[in-house]
């Protein structure tokens, strides 16, 4: 499960890695991996992984339409 790390991290440790609950339920408690706190419930985790993977896949298509800074040195 080491896959659902995606640009997490613990508010107290700021571990990445979350420990899932046996039961994947919307409202099932997860906690951190590392200092064992509860940190949210998974329907709420699940709803910050996916906003954060839309994030990732807008951010490379922000970088290309800014420009590339490095060829107005060369001018
Ligand atoms: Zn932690």
């Amino acid at each position: 499960m080491s896959e659902m790390r995606s640009g997490f991290g613990c508010e107290s440790c700021g571990s990445p890695a979350v420990r899932l609950p046996a039961a994947l339920t919307d409202d099932a408690m997860i906690q951190c991996d590392r200092c064992g706190c509860t940190l949210m419930a998974w329907g709420a985790f699940k709803r910050r992984v996916e906003a954060q993977e839309t994030a990732d896949l807008r951010r490379p298509a922000e970088r290309r339409a800014s420009g590339t800074p490095h060829d107005a040195r060369s001018a």
